[in-house]
């Protein structure tokens, strides 16, 4: 038997259980559960906000580190292997998977949403995609490379998304979870970073990893917020077409004001969710010639790139990572809910 944390029904704290064993089929492995990761769409699923794809109950939990226990067939060369498992499993075979886009696969599994996921001891997930990181210099702790499956990766796809180049100026909208990793990405590529936030401590950590210059913009117009970074990044010399915008703050105000730092020629991608609509004036794209892309996840084909970035150094994860065990999962949960986490929580299933 294996302990999980099973979300039972919408807004009820989730509950510990003993499942039965998990069993890999063909093309499946078995993966003993190492640390995962807490995400906002966990506390979206657990509180109802968001509905998963898999009807209740479910495992939550998709930012997952661990070892390769059992494979089924197909998969036996895993076995024994420490792995990263992308929050986004492409099918792999599809359209849009040979297209190199198999993080909008239509077929793909996330754990957690489509799957039983992380929270638990152990869990099934289809071996195809998963990373082998064994080969990570001793300074990584491996732990840590949970977020690597979900906030690292996403805000890595983020800024590829927006063909950001050396010399462009990255805005990032929201400097914590995936922003804060946005933004030493985008540093390490090259880019000269303006970090936005409300949370002042957020800038003060994030001006120490890669944020050149903060900006809180707690209880401030977008118009004026525009001002000042046009202003900062006109000073540094670089037109607008060289403007790359991350909405990574998953907030009305915060995809009001990333919407209002566009210009001409400028390029925004949306990596933030909220269920909130918001209202912008669609023409202004028009005007300025720009562009907006959506991202979600990351493609399987782009995880050595993430991980050549933590091993060499360029993106660092533990000044953002905390630790705490599975059986505080609820106690976490609250805490996130209520805005009092300052980093990304790893979980340690075992205790
Ligand atoms: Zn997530
Ligand atoms: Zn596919």
């Amino acid at each position: 038997m294996i302990d999980a944390y099973v979300l039972t029904a919408a807004g009820k704290p989730l509950e510990k259980r003993s499942l039965p064993d998990p069993v890999a089929g063909g093309g499946q492995v078995v993966v003993e559960v190492e640390a995962c990761g807490l995400c906002h769409t966990d506390l979206a699923y657990a509180s109802g906000e968001v509905a998963p794809k898999h009807a209740l109950p479910l495992v939550l939990g998709h930012e997952i580190v661990g070892r390769v226990v059992k494979a089924g067939a197909g998969c036996e060369a895993l076995v024994g292997k420490r792995v990263l498992i992308p929050a986004v499993l492409p099918c792999g075979d599809c359209d849009f998977c040979r297209a190199g886009r198999g993080n909008a696969c239509p077929k793909q599994k996330m754990p957690g949403n489509d799957i039983d996921g992380g929270f638990a001891t152990q869990l099934v997930v289809p071996g195809a995609p998963l990373v082998p990181i064994d080969d990570l210099p001793a300074s990584v702790d491996p732990r840590h490379l949970s977020v690597v499956a979900d906030a690292v990766s996403t805000a890595y796809q983020a800024v590829r998304r927006s063909g950001l180049a050396k010399g462009d100026v990255a805005f990032v909208v929201g400097a914590g979870g995936v922003g804060g990793y946005a933004i030493q990405v985008a540093r390490a590529l090259g880019a000269r970073v303006i970090a936005l936030d409300v949370s002042a401590s957020k800038l003060e950590l994030i001006a120490q990893h890669g944020a050149e210059k903060t900006v809180c913009v707690d209880g401030r117009a977008p118009k004026d917020v525009r001002k000042e970074v046009h202003g900062i990044a006109k000073d540094w010399g670089i037109p607008s077409l060289r403007y790359r915008i991350f909405e990574c703050s998953g907030t009305p105000q915060g995809q009001t004001l990333a919407y209002t730092l566009l210009a001409q020629a400028a390029t925004m991608v949306q990596a933030g969710y909220c269920a909130a609509t918001v209202e912008v004036r669609l023409s202004n794209l028009m005007a300025f010639d720009a562009t907006i892309h959506g991202t979600w996840g990351c493609p399987v084909e782009a995880y050595p790139e993430v991980l050549r970035l933590i091993s060499s150094g360029a993106v660092v994860l533990a000044p953002f990572v905390e630790h705490a065990p599975m059986s505080r999962v609820n106690e976490v949960l609250d805490d996130m809910k209520h805005h009092r986490l300052g980093r990304r929580v790893v979980f340690d299933p075992k205790a």
